[in-house]
C-alpha cells in the first residue's frame, strides 16, 4: 500500500498543513516501485505539490528524514537558510545521520557537502 493514510503518517507531518499526501516505495508521480538516489524527498511544485516520497516504509521512523522532507513542503525551499531555519523550528538537525543524510550545516568556506538530494543550491561566497 504505497499511499500511505493519513491516520499512520509520522506525528510530525500532522502538524503541518503543508503536507498533503505521502507515499512509499517509490515516487508518487511514477508508482510504486519506481525508484530515486535520495533517500525521501519532497514535491514542492508541480501536479503533487505537497507530497513527500520514501524509498522506504522504516524510513518515516527516521524523524530527522521526516523533519527534513517537511521542511522543504513548508519553505518551498531547497537546501536554503530558510530551510535551515525551518527544519530547527520544527525540531530537526542539520548534523549527519549516517547512512541517511547527509551534513546539511551551512559550509561558509566551500566545503564540499554531504550527498545532495533533489536539489544543489549554488554556493554562497
Ligand atoms: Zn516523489
Ligand atoms: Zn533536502
Amino acid at each position: 500500500m504505497p499511499v500511505i493514510p493519513r491516520s499512520s503518517w509520522p506525528a510530525d507531518l500532522l502538524r503541518s498543513f503543508a503536507v498533503r499526501g505521502v507515499f512509499v516505495g517509490g515516487c508518487v508521480t511514477r508508482g510504486d516501485g519506481s525508484s530515486f538516489r535520495a533517500k525521501a524527498h519532497a514535491h514542492t511544485s508541480g501536479p503533487h505539490k505537497g507530497w513527500l516520497c520514501f524509498r522506504r516504509a522504516d524510513r518515516l521512523d527516521c524523524r530527522a528524514l521526516v523533519i527534513h522532507e517537511l521542511a522543504h513542503l513548508v519553505t518551498g525551499d531547497g537546501h536554503t537558510d530558510r530551510w535551515r531555519a525551518a527544519v530547527i523550528r520544527l525540531g530537526g538537525t542539520l548534523d549527519p545521520v549516517p547512512g541517511i543524510l547527509g551534513d546539511y550545516n551551512k559550509q561558509p568556506r566551500g566545503k564540499p557537502r554531504g550527498p545532495g538530494l533533489m536539489d544543489t543550491p549554488f554556493p554562497k561566497f
